[in-house]
């Protein structure tokens, strides 16, 4: 089956334990057997975020690693410090937030799209990244409402001063944003966006990453997003690991 590495840790003296993202199984730790020259023989298609194909037996506990062979090992983004850094990132949010052994196609295949995409991406990738972390809360059923407002479903949102609200999952109108119509408290944090932005969210949770690659945003705009992002992120997984760069 395939599979992606998250990560791979020492165990014990000669062997490993490397964290895959299956396409069949889903995320699974599985025991790499150095006295079986498993890990020698297999190691640079086990580094993060080598896309292999794998057999797997089932062991006591977990899984026990008997070949590996690299589809990929997306030497691109190995050789490019920003491109190893956002796909690091992107293994370590993937690894902590996946249940264990839950398979999930849709998010594997979504995955490889990401790091295929990597591989080839030449700019962008300070905008590509926010994106990911979006198209992933999506997925994990927090869709945010971009369309109306998440509080009272007035779908008539104003043209400026847009309010995204972290808690109510989306776009609040005036009214909500500023509390009046909730007992004078407004749902906390609130930030204030622009039209621009609120078009950028909605592009990254749907568009390929051809067409958001080509998205052009200022320095601001990226700014807002990237912080409407990241508490978005932290406030449905209660993580406050650090996803961003
Ligand atoms: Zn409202």
């Amino acid at each position: 089956m395939q599979a992606i590495v998250l990560s791979r840790r020492p165990w014990r003296d000669h062997d490993e334990v490397i964290t895959l993202f299956t396409d069949e199984l889903g995320k699974i730790e599985a025991l790499a057997r150095g006295s079986k020259k498993i890990i020698s023989k297999n190691s640079p298609s086990l580094e993060p975020p080598s896309l292999c194909q794998v057999s797997l037996i089932p062991a006591k506990e977990n899984w026990l690693l008997t070949t590996a062979e690299a589809v990929t090992s997306f030497s691109n983004i190995r050789q490019n410090l920003e491109k190893a850094l956002v796909a690091a990132r992107s293994c370590a949010v993937i690894e902590k937030i996946l249940p264990p052994a839950e398979p999930d196609s849709e998010l594997f295949n979504n995955f490889k799209d990401w790091l295929i995409f990597l591989e080839s991406a030449t700019l962008g990738l300070t905008s590509l990244y926010p994106a990911f972390i979006l198209k992933l809360v999506g997925h994990s059923g927090f869709r945010p409402n971009l369309y109306a407002c998440a509080e009272c479903a007035e779908d008539k949102l104003p043209k400026l001063n847009l309010y995204f609200s972290v808690s109510s999952g989306g776009l609040l109108c005036e009214a909500c944003a500023t509390g009046s119509v909730l007992s004078g408290q407004p749902p906390q944090p609130i930030f204030k966006i622009s039209t621009d932005v609120v078009k950028a969210l909605r592009l990254y949770l749907v568009g390929s990453w051809d067409v958001i690659s080509r998205l052009k945003l200022s320095e601001e705009n990226l700014k807002q997003i990237t912080a409407v992002i990241k508490n978005f992120f932290e406030f449905h997984f209660a993580q406050k690991i650090n996803i961003f760069i």
